[in-house]
């Protein structure tokens, strides 16, 4: 059955908001419904509440078409035109999904939210060296003026993201994957965002390579005033650096937990989460059984119940509460230290 249309469900504030720390972006009820031919619809993300405090990371993990980058370019206003996102996203007091494209481009990308991109040799400009892209972007997102001032600020954020003045007259394709990473989080930088967005940051980097591009991540969230949403399909990058994890699955968020709870003990409580830390080399290394359905085909009750060995009737029959835990029956701390 294809879903009705996002109806975002009302919630307290309070209700996912981590102890203590000043949200700096909260996630009401964001669904993404594609339209595609013959009047299909296509749920790519539904009903998916979130925070992300100052200091903190929230390590947004799941397979890949599971909805998360999808949720990303809602956030970003970079959703395609057959695209219709839902719900609210609020970055301060602005409402980033009821924001015109004016608004997203003069105010929120660079300026309120820094992406480091998934491809960050893609999203370089082939022909010109990072030294001229950095000198843009200061001159765009910073007001910054005269050419000397510019070229100090261009460098400095170079040498924010750890990236060598010396490579600074190299053009994109003349960088290791490590480099183009560190230019494209210079760039990221630029703007001073009070979010940073790195979306599948160490995809295609070695291992080493993933612990230093996290690490410095982490450093980026600058004492405590920066959040970071990190969206990973790598658990090993998400328990390195995350305070919390939401795991995704089939387009909902099914679990937010605690990072220290979720990779130690007592571990998930959501049977995919547990799941996918079993399908870990370090760990089990036990499949999930099945695949995904597809997000234009979703069953009526939980999206998981076809690989579920907990599974029951009902939850064939209702889909779970969407929350910090979505299941009818999660596993219990006493199941997990069995
Ligand atoms: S709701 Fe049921 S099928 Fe879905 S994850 Fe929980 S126990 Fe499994």
């Amino acid at each position: 059955m294809t879903p009705a249309d996002p109806t975002p469900t009302e919630r307290a504030p309070t209700d996912l908001a981590p102890t203590g720390r000043r949200p700096v972006l909260s996630v009401r009820g964001l669904s993404v419904r594609f339209l595609m031919p013959a009047g299909r619809r296509v749920a790519a993300v539904t009903d998916a509440h979130f925070e992300v405090a100052a200091g903190e990371c929230l390590a947004l993990v799941g397979e890949s078409g599971c909805g998360k980058s999808v949720l990303a370019s809602a956030l970003l206003g970079l959703l395609p035109a057959n695209a219709q996102a839902a719900g609210e996203a609020h970055l301060g007091e602005l409402d980033l999904l009821a924001a015109d494209e004016r608004t997203l481009a003069r105010t929120v990308r660079g300026r309120l939210i820094g992406l480091v991109p998934q491809s960050p040799a893609a999203h370089l400009t082939p022909v010109r060296t990072v030294r001229s892209q950095l000198e843009e972007t200061v001159g765009a997102l910073t007001g910054t003026r005269g050419r000397l001032a510019v070229r100090v600020a261009a460098e400095a954020a170079a040498t924010r993201a750890a990236f060598r003045a010396d490579h600074l007259d190299r053009h994109p394709h003349e960088l290791s994957g490590g480099l183009a990473q560190r230019a494209a989080t210079a760039l990221a930088l630029v703007g001073d965002a009070p979010l940073l967005l790195a979306d599948e940051p160490t995809t295609g980097l070695d291992r080493d390579l993933v612990d230093h591009t996290v690490d410095e991540l982490r450093r980026h969230m600058d004492t405590g005033r920066r959040a970071l949403l990190m969206i990973t399909h790598d658990l090993s990058a998400a328990e390195r650096i995350a305070d919390r994890v939401a795991v995704m699955y089939a387009g909902r968020i099914v679990e937010i937990a605690d990072a220290e709870a979720f990779f130690g003990a007592p571990g998930p409580r959501h049977p995919y989460s547990r799941g996918l830390l079993q399908a870990l080399p370090d760990r089990a290394f036990t499949a999930i059984p099945g695949m995904p359905p597809e997000l234009g085909d979703l069953p009526e009750g939980c999206a998981f119940a076809a690989r579920c060995e907990r599974a029951t009737d009902a939850c064939g029959a209702l889909p779970p509460t969407t929350g910090h835990l979505a299941c009818h029956h999660p596993h219990v701390p006493e199941d997990l230290s069995a």
